[in-house]
């Protein structure tokens, strides 16, 4: 399969290209040429594939010949060895639990993934692959323990001190072996300033091989459709087969993978886009003006976006057919007291804790099912973390509630390491070059 920029279609690269640059150099995003149909046979019998059977299929019918079958069969088993249970909480409100990965986050998908293509792709005897990454929490833990071990890899994991929480933190500081941390004295926006401006410092380039890790690789984007395939799957067991997603969005990267599998022949009523206040996208889906905006701070942080990167991609997709895309997308956004309220009610009538951005997630079906007539559809909720990522934004009693998985003891255990830097570029440039 050939990729092309959603700036500029003929301009097209291989799968290989696509994953190692990230973005073209005018400054679209990736995506398939084609977007595949799946056959009928296999959409009709999802119920009778495992997790792993599905994403091969899927990940087959999107990359073609770019990866022998072997090859792409060890990488799928070896990215993808958690489950993605969907959870039943009443009558057509459903959760997919996204958060049985190592870091405890959706992001393990998408992450996993794409170290083990990086991986794949390099040639031996290549030059060691140095993959930079902002975080503002949780890509940084999924990227450092997705990359961890992979050899010929190494991963600078810059976060703002302070500024994520403890188990963040544990994630992104103890694990040794080829991956490091930088503790930034400032924002989440300084780490990415620092991240974009050692991409174009020509010193570095040539003597480093730096390659991103955000959310807007294609190799993270192709493992995220692979859960909707497999919830849907799930829900045919019991015999539904009329489902809606809401997606607690942020860069859109989630939900972007979700149009991708419907694209793919998922049968999916609605996509639900739950935002918080940074409502870019429901404000557009109303007003039909798309005004980028600079992100508010919220304490649903990993949502913390005012100009979703991905967007473009659901464009894309939509190939400007604002009436189609207004039907299949419907907005919410909500408060942080909104989030706060969600978080208590879910506790209270399901005895069920969440984190923030799985609550808006949650309140979004919720508010959509309200002017809806009963029976249509059965709601799916995205569950992107576990709750105790973010145990300081809940109210007290629920977070006592929490059971801290047997992973997460574990690492309270482990020595914390991580450099600490300002924010000059000249301080960071320094460190690397010192340190390479
Ligand atoms: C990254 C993240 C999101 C947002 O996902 P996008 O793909 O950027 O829309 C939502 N919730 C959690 C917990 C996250 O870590």
């Amino acid at each position: 399969m050939k990729f092309y920029s959603t700036n500029n279609t003929s301009h097209q690269v291989s799968f290989k290209e696509a994953v190692f640059n990230s973005m073209p150099q005018d400054r679209g995003l990736y995506m398939p040429v084609q977007i595949p149909r799946l056959d009928e046979k296999f959409l009709n019998n999802l119920d009778g594939y495992t997790l792993p059977e599905i994403a091969f299929h899927v990940a087959k019918n999107l990359l073609g010949d770019d990866i022998p079958d072997g090859d792409l069969r060890t990488i799928i088993h070896d990215a993808i060895n958690f489950y993605a249970p969907v959870v039943s909480l009443e009558d057509s409100v459903n959760v997919l639990e996204l958060w049985h990965g190592p870091s405890l986050a959706f992001k393990d998908f998408g992450a996993r993934f794409m170290s083990r293509v990086m991986s794949y792709f390099l040639q031996e005897g290549e030059k060691q692959l140095d993959v930079l990454v902002a975080t503002s929490g949780d890509t940084g833990g999924a990227v450092a323990l997705g990359f961890l071990g992979v050899p010929n890899t190494r991963v600078t994991i810059l976060y703002p001190k302070g500024k994520v929480s403890g188990i963040q933190e544990l994630q992104l500081t103890t694990n040794g072996q080829n991956i490091r941390a930088i503790e930034i004295d400032g924002t989440f926006d300084d780490c990415q300033a620092l991240v974009k401006q050692a991409f174009t410092d020509p010193e570095l380039n040539e003597k480093f091989r730096l390659t991103s890790a955000n959310s807007i690789n294609i190799a993270r984007l192709i493992p995220q459709t692979f859960y909707y395939f497999n919830a849907y799957a799930q829900l045919l067991k019991q015999n539904k087969d009329k489902v809606v997603f809401s997606v607690p969005s942020g860069n859109f990267g989630n939900i972007g993978a979700g149009i991708l599998a419907w694209k793919m022949g998922l049968p999916v009523e609605q996509f639900i886009a739950a935002t918080n206040a940074n409502d870019t996208v429901p404000e557009f889906l109303k007003t039909g003006i798309y005004q980028a905006k600079p992100s508010v701070q919220t304490i649903s942080n990993a949502m913390d976006v005012g100009n979703p990167s991905n967007w473009v991609r659901i464009a894309d997709m939509f190939k400007a057919d604002s009436a189609e895309l207004t039907k299949k997308v419907i907005g919410f956004s909500y408060t942080d007291e909104e989030t706060t309220q969600a978080v208590e009610k879910i506790y209270s009538n399901y005895n069920y804790v969440v984190c923030p951005h799985t609550a808006i997630a949650w309140q979004a079906l919720k508010d959509w099912q309200q002017d809806q007539p009963t029976g249509k559809a059965t709601g799916v909720f995205l569950s992107t973390a576990h709750p105790c990522k973010f145990p300081d934004v809940l109210p007290d009693h629920v977070s006592k509630a929490i059971v801290i998985p047997e992973e997460v003891q574990g690492l309270e255990e482990k020595i914390k390491h991580a450099a600490s830097l300002g924010t000059d570029f000249e301080g960071f440039k320094k460190y690397l070059l010192k340190n390479g």
